[in-house]
């Protein structure tokens, strides 16, 4: 596709991760060839974490022609077993083979750093018309004149100063923490409130070679089969990553850490007796796993969502990503739903023949996305609680619920339920958004408000 705008179209991007890479590529590949993305860390980070590859995920990845740069590291998901934690009992085991015959695409899992590096080798391929700036953080945003205002990590500028940099279109994808939001929300007069969800999580990874003494964590390894072991307040999920050289291992918890010892950072090094202590009433082969990890690379996150927001654009700057959606990890489609946002923008920016209707795209990407994102977040969100569910007798039926999903019945661990996988697996976002934009454009063009639906789905019939 070659965007008639291509040509000229200035765009500024704040952020390279998931979902500012993914809008760069995205709109290199449909012609636009003045990209910069300001990217405030120094070099893309690459977290030692496994991240799913759900086929909404990888039918993008496959688009964007960047699939072959983690062909190699992607391993295929077959079955996924729900655990009892404290007995190892396995409540439910749903084969996943259904997943590439109705979808078109596997479940696959991967290492994060795989999936970025695919991301950002695209971008470099689509030099010059993407410029990546590193150590360049956005400080301020001009909405009246499109301007945005960086600070170079390398330079005399000091606490507030910063060069401008004028755009036609600037895209907040600068994560959960996000500033463009920030600044978007106080011209309303309104405070950026991150949402404290009380839970954190660990990741980790067990190389091969720590697994080779045990036949059944090594027989993991070699699976095709993501583990989930659920208790109160917590659950771990495990599967093999980086070509089954890698078993990767995402916990979720009550915050006790970041809670004691409040800090800017979201991100630190843990203890690991103060894990296994967390996980202490869990089976013994979940705590031989956890044993069996390095004291220095135990890794915590804390899990952070927002307030779903009134709008994501203002003028002729759009949010995406975590920046507009962030969500709990337990549907594994945080990342998904940021490179959905990414090509959406790309189809809606390329339609553009006017520069005057900027603003107007900005809001039809707005109502293509924003119902689907956010109900995503609720099931992440809704998912944790049954996961996590403190009452005996709840717990029990719940139990009971994973055993029948043999029978027919639905899953409580929403991302193997069989609804919830037609509705974020079998949706292709490029293609609704190319159905749908000239009806939604000229709706919006009429001042139209429109109620923020997304077609793949309507509330009533929603799982
Ligand atoms: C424990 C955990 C497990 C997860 N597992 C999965 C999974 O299995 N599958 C899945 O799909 N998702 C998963 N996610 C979610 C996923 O990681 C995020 O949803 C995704 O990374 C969001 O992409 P993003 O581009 O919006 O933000 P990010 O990837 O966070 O990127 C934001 C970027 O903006 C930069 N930045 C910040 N401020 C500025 C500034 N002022 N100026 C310039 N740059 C700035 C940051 O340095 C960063 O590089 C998980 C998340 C967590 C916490």
């Amino acid at each position: 596709m070659t965007a008639p705008l291509g040509p000229t179209l200035r765009i500024a991007i704040a952020g390279a991760g998931m979902s500012g890479l993914a809008a760069a590529l995205a709109l290199a590949r449909n012609g636009f060839s003045h990209i910069h993305v300001y990217e405030a860390a120094n070099d893309l980070g690459f977290v030692g974490a496994g991240i799913q590859i759900a086929p909404n995920l990888s039918r993008q990845l496959q688009r964007l022609g960047v699939w072959e740069y983690m062909a190699e590291d992607a391993v295929e998901m077959k079955e996924a077993s729900v655990r009892a934690c404290a007995t190892d009992e396995e409540l439910a085991n749903v084969k996943l083979p259904h997943v590439a015959e109705r979808y078109g695409q596997p479940h696959r899992v991967a290492h994060r750093a795989a999936l970025t590096n695919a991301l950002y080798e695209g971008c470099k391929a689509a030099a010059p018309s993407v410029t990546l700036h590193f150590g360049a953080a956005i400080v301020g945003i001009d909405f009246a004149n499109h301007c945005i205002q960086i600070r170079q990590r390398d330079n005399t500028e000091g606490e507030g100063e910063g060069h401008w940099v004028d755009a036609d279109v600037i895209l907040g994808a600068d994560g959960v923490k996000s500033v463009v939001r920030k600044h978007m929300l106080s011209r309303h007069g309104e405070r950026d409130d991150a949402q404290d969800t009380g839970q954190s999580a660990y990741r980790i990874m067990l190389r091969r070679d720590q697994l080779l003494h045990d036949p059944e964590l090594l027989a993991m390894l070699d699976s095709n089969s993501t583990f989930r072991w659920i208790g109160a307040r917590r659950h771990i999920i495990a599967y093999p990553i980086s070509g089954h050289k890698i078993f990767n291992i995402s916990t979720a918890h009550p915050d006790v850490n970041f809670a004691a010892e409040p800090t800017a950072s979201w991100t630190t090094r843990a203890d690991k007796s103060t894990m296994l202590k967390m996980y202490s009433d869990f089976c013994p082969l979940v705590r031989r796993m956890l044993e069996l990890v390095t004291e220095s690379e135990v890794c915590e996150w804390k899990l952070r969502v927002h307030h779903p927001l009134k709008t994501w654009v203002e003028g002729n700057v759009a949010l995406l990503g975590d920046a507009c959606h962030a969500t709990l990890p337990h549907l594994a489609q945080g990342a998904s739903q940021a490179i959905e946002d990414g090509v959406v923008l790309a189809v809606v920016l390329s339609k553009l023949t006017d520069m005057s209707d900027i603003h107007t795209s900005l809001l039809v990407y707005e109502h293509l996305r924003k119902a689907r994102a956010e109900f995503l977040v609720e099931q992440a969100a809704a998912s944790g609680r049954d996961l996590h569910l403190t009452d005996p007798a709840a717990q029990a039926a719940r139990d009971e619920a994973f055993r029948q999903v043999k029978h027919g019945g639905p899953n409580p661990d929403k991302w193997l339920d069989r609804t919830v996988q037609d509705f974020v697996y079998g949706f292709d976002c490029v293609d609704d958004a190319e159905k749908r934009y000239e009806e939604v454009f000229r709706l919006r063009s009429d001042g139209v408000q429109l109620e923020g639906q997304s077609a793949c789905f309507s509330r009533d019939s929603s799982p």
